[in-house]
């Protein structure tokens, strides 16, 4: 089944978006929709809206439909708030299930804000939490039974290393600590299954296209979620929010994962980002990403001898993206932004590329990679515009 669907996207003329993986693009049914809850639901309903468009049911009617593309059932997804604010949630509640183990494990390759969070879990609560990593490659024999929490990301955001989620979840498993997936570069990009671990988290503004800022998610296994006293305690995850009685009391399930108002305007932007996936084989789509990202390999190492490929060359220990390693990295990815063909960089050596089969086809690949060996034979990138470094990289 073909899951190409350039058409349902607002891409600008002469650009190839290899950047899907930290941002997606614009969906057109995005825009009409924002306008919609601009005029209609907020500019001429005002307060009234939040009956009127039933702005108070979308994070769980956003939830359940990213569902499905974690794996989940429905009812086991918390919409909102970012990605870090997430992880914090996920990782207090899960050290709440084994109370007396003092270990969280994660590993070296993890996305600096999971572990700067963990670090401030750890010194807020100042009983003996260590924040253990290891090796991405030595993840599992590290699961023992002083492991509260395994706090691991599917795929790495630098490489696009993927962990061998049911392994290692089954190692959490038989070693009874709590495993909590972070599905930030998996969600969108391949088909997941959670198996029995704890949580899962994640953001919709990269490969599900939720715009910048969109709100992320959290998952919590249902027979678990009346187990979980809230790290944080908002009034929008009690069980009766209007009553404004002085006492706490959790809503029933994840939903004692929301916190405080919805972001209305960047949810009604996701759900209609969501239309789209209704109909997207998750099995299919992954096939195309990994022969979009072995014809993109090809090309390029055929072009550009003096780049090291940095990713997995199985696509199957691969998620979707595909990085390279050049000392002027930064530099290159600026002169191939310039060139029309836009991926990003991270520190210190690596160009990344996303593969999202959405809105990319097999000629975009084969001329995103012919731009960036020309980039490359007749060193656009020395150019001293290319050399400083922006903010965001
Ligand atoms: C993108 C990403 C984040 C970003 O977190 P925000 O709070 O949404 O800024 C966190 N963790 C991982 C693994 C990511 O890939």
């Amino acid at each position: 089944m073909a899951v190409l669907r350039k058409e349902a996207f607002d891409l600008p003329e002469g650009v190839i978006y290899l950047d899907g993986n930290s941002l997606g693009p614009l969906p057109r049914g995005a825009t009409a929709r924002a306008m919609s809850v601009l005029q209609k639901d907020w500019g001429q309903d005002l307060i009234r809206a939040w009956n009127t468009a039933d702005w108070m049911a979308l994070p769980a009617h956003v939830g359940d439909r990213i569902a499905p593309l974690i794996g989940a059932p429905p009812g086991s997804v918390a919409v909102g708030d970012t990605l870090s604010v997430k992880v914090f949630q996920a990782l207090a509640a899960a050290l709440q299930l084994r109370p007396e183990r003092r270990v969280i494990l994660s590993d070296t390759g993890n996305f600096p804000s999971d572990l700067y969070v963990a670090d401030g879990l750890v010194s807020l609560l100042d009983r003996g939490y260590t924040v253990r990593t290891t090796p991405p490659e030595a993840v599992a024999p590290a699961i023992t039974e002083e492991v509260a929490a395994v706090l691991l990301t599917h795929v790495d955001y630098r490489t696009g290393r993927l962990h061998d989620m049911a392994a290692i979840t089954l190692r959490a498993e038989a070693a009874g600590a709590a495993m909590i997936w972070d599905l930030a570069h998996s969600t969108g990009a391949l088909p997941i299954d959670l198996g029995s671990a704890a949580f899962a988290v994640g953001c919709s503004y990269k490969y599900l296209n939720g715009g910048p800022g969109a709100p992320a998610f959290l998952y919590i296994r249902p027979d678990l979620s009346e187990r979980i006293t809230p790290a944080l305690q908002g009034w929008l995850g009690h069980a009766a929010p209007f009553e404004m009685t002085r006492a706490y009391r959790p809503a029933p399930g994840v939903a004692r994962m929301r916190i405080g108002t919805p972001p209305v305007i960047q949810l009604a932007i996701l759900d209609a980002a969501l239309d789209l996936w209704d109909s997207v084989d998750l099995d299919a789509l992954r096939r195309a990403s990994i022969t979009l990202s072995e014809l993109f390999i090809a090309e390029v190492e055929a072009r550009c001898p003096t780049l090291r490929l940095a990713s997995p060359r199985d696509p199957a220990a691969r998620g979707s993206q595909v990085s390279f390693a050049h000392p002027e990295g930064y530099a290159m990815v600026q002169a191939c932004i310039a060139a029309g063909v836009i991926g990003d960089f991270r520190a210190p050596d690596l160009m990344r590329f996303g593969f999202a089969p959405l809105y990319l086809d097999a000629d975009d690949v084969r001329r995103a990679a012919a731009i960036l060996g020309d980039v490359i034979e007749r060193e656009a990138w020395r150019r001293p515009e290319y050399q400083t470094r922006a903010k965001v990289t």
